[in-house]
């Protein structure tokens, strides 16, 4: 082919054929649309071919074609269907003459004294486009010269055109890309099953070629689907949809066999209701199982009520990315609403907690301050003389009432805490010199189970305003604790550190340690980490729950780190803006 325009270029004058190339590509180039350039390609081979008139079919479907510019052009081609030498000028990709008839025009007097050069228009060998040229009522004979000259800039054209296409189509898949991403982004950042499913019913017609899109829920039944999002007017229409699912056939194949359907006329379709065809006016749609975590959660459809619609590859890959991401935002939500009811359920049950430790703790103090009492007068004597041996019961009586007395008191106190009516009398201290004095009363206990008691707590630290005897209250279980899960010979020490944000305190033992499960479990209160050494003794376990209360109606954290059979450290910190201006 090649060969021959090389042969041709020869004859005709070669500077005409470069200038007509040129103002073929400046004009392709200087076009603003598409229609721009193939209005100006029809006017630019009517002029070349020496006739009045042409037109641009595109292929529709087969032999359909419809016009997408005309020059001088009176009337008719619109929508034509070609037959004879049209049809085989674009199939064979070579320029043919044809009649009237074979471009499916009416056999009008004017027509039939016409004829029609059919040029194709080739790009990488495959015919786009089909241009026709005519002077109405004439049968112009065209030269070979003629003929290879529209070749060309038939050829021409058939690029921009293409280019056109693709830089179309790239925006097309660009700005489709752009919505996916804007769903996505609405359905991390919110939970909020309204806004991201409006999102993704509003974006559904910029992603596939369907204007509509309605998600459908399965009911708790599973025998009705619901709508939760439909477009505007159908909602003002007919509010929330239920369908019953024995009447909705694609739906239920979609969900049943887990699969989209691609339905491109829903008046013929066999497996559809043509009851709610015609109620929503669908002409194509495609039916997407919404499916998550291998539950079939519900259906979606994207449906078009003014045309009909052919899907190819892209409708299909957009339908289910946007179906995908539906299943997602439902999932979320309802895993959302589940953990919103349990968090409501376990806030009710330790209300009721709480209500328990209130009314116990109120209603034991009496009684405990009751056998206190009568029990000291017994043991001093004022109600008559008793022996050593009943004095010696009513001491063991005493010890255990105060150990009763000491739970009643956490009991209380974490109840206090928890129903918030817990006033902090913030002044400001020294940590240094609290710790200092706590480790002078209790050093001694230290000593006696050959425990080292390390400190190292500068007394540079700045002051901090907090409730003395609440935080001092924190340190000294911190220590209990150590000095109790600490077997003789170990170590414990206290630090503090500040930390610009916070001043961090530490109380690091080497003892039993604490199984990392129950880590996070100890702060909760009545709770003791199963570990397979039995305790000296086993308190409450409401320390560490009454610490944490305490630390955080600070505005601090409190926490543990710890190794099993090696130690525990347990932090807890004092935030900066409790820390005193110097
Ligand atoms: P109590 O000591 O009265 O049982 P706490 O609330 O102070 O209650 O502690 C809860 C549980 O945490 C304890 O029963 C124990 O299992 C574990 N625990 C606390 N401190 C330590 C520690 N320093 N080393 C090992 N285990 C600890």
């Amino acid at each position: 082919m090649q060969e021959s325009y090389r042969g041709r270029y020869k004859k005709f004058n070669l500077k005409r054929l470069c200038a007509l190339l040129m103002e073929n590509a400046a004009m392709m180039d200087r076009a603003a649309s598409m229609e721009d350039a193939l209005n100006g390609l029809a006017f630019k081979m009517a002029a070349l071919a020496g006739v009045d008139s042409c037109v641009i079919l595109q292929q529709e479907i087969d032999n359909r074609f419809k016009a997408v510019a005309k020059h001088a052009v009176a009337d008719g081609f619109d929508r034509v269907v070609l037959g004879g030498d049209a049809a085989e000028a674009f199939k064979k990709k070579m320029p043919t003459l044809a009649e009237a008839r074979d471009l499916g025009l009416p056999d009008t007097e004017a027509n039939r004294h016409t004829r029609f050069l059919c040029m194709p228009l080739l790009s990488h060998r495959k015919p786009i486009s089909l241009a026709v040229l005519f002077s109405a009522g004439k049968r112009p004979e065209f030269t070979a010269d003629t003929l290879e000259i529209l070749a060309i800039t038939a050829m021409q054209g058939a690029h921009a055109i293409d280019e056109f296409y693709y830089k179309e189509e790239l925006k097309k898949r660009s700005d489709e890309l752009r919505r996916l991403y804007e769903i996505q982004r609405r359905i991390t950042q919110s939970i909020d099953f309204e806004k991201a499913t409006e999102s993704i019913v509003e974006n559904a017609p910029y992603i596939t070629k369907l204007k509509y899109c309605m998600i459908y829920l399965l009911d708790p039944a599973q025998r009705n689907i619901v709508s939760v999002k439909a477009p505007h007017e159908v909602e003002k229409k007919f509010g929330k949809l239920t369908f019953r699912l024995d009447e909705l056939v694609a739906s239920r194949i979609a969900m049943d066999e887990r699969r989209p359907l691609f339905i491109e006329d829903a008046l013929t379709y066999p497996n559809i209701s043509q009851r709610i065809v015609r109620m929503l006016g669908f002409k194509s749609a495609i039916v997407l199982p919404l499916i998550a975590r291998e539950r079939v959660l519900g259906v979606m459809w994207l449906y078009s009520t003014d045309k009909k619609v052919k899907f190819d590859e892209d409708d299909r890959r957009s339908a289910m990315a946007l179906s995908d991401q539906a299943a997602i935002v439902i999932d979320n939500a309802r895993i959302f609403k589940e953990l919103e009811e349990s968090y409501e359920k376990l806030k009710d049950l330790d209300k009721m907690k709480m209500d328990f430790f209130t009314l116990i703790s109120h209603e034991l103090r009496n009684p405990l301050a009751v056998i206190r009492g009568f029990t000291e007068l017994l043991y001093e004597g004022t109600l008559g003389p008793l022996n050593d041996k009943q004095k010696e019961k009513l001491q063991r009586i005493m010890e255990n009432v105060d150990k009763m007395a000491d739970m009643v008191g956490k009991m209380s106190e974490v109840s206090i805490v928890e129903t918030k009516r817990y006033p902090l009398e913030r002044m400001p201290i020294s940590l240094s010199d609290m710790v200092a004095g706590l480790v002078s009363e209790m050093g001694f206990l230290f000593k006696n189970k050959h425990i080292t008691l390390k400190v190292d707590v500068p007394q540079s630290l700045p002051l901090v305003e907090v409730d003395r005897e609440k935080i001092e209250q924190v340190l000294l279980n911190l220590l209990n604790n150590a000095l109790k899960y600490t077997p003789e010979g170990g170590e414990v020490s206290v630090s503090a550190r500040d930390q610009v944000s916070e001043i961090l305190v530490s109380v690091h033992d080497t003892g039993i340690g604490i199984p990392r499960k129950d880590l996070d479990k100890i702060f909760s209160g009545f709770y003791h980490a199963g570990y397979k050494l039995s305790y000296e003794y086993k308190g409450p376990g409401l320390g560490l729950a009454v610490s944490r209360r305490i630390v955080e109606s600070h505005g601090g954290r409190i926490w543990a780190e710890s190794e099993e059979g090696k130690g525990s450290t347990f932090y807890f910190t004092i935030p900066k803006s409790l820390i005193t201006k110097k």
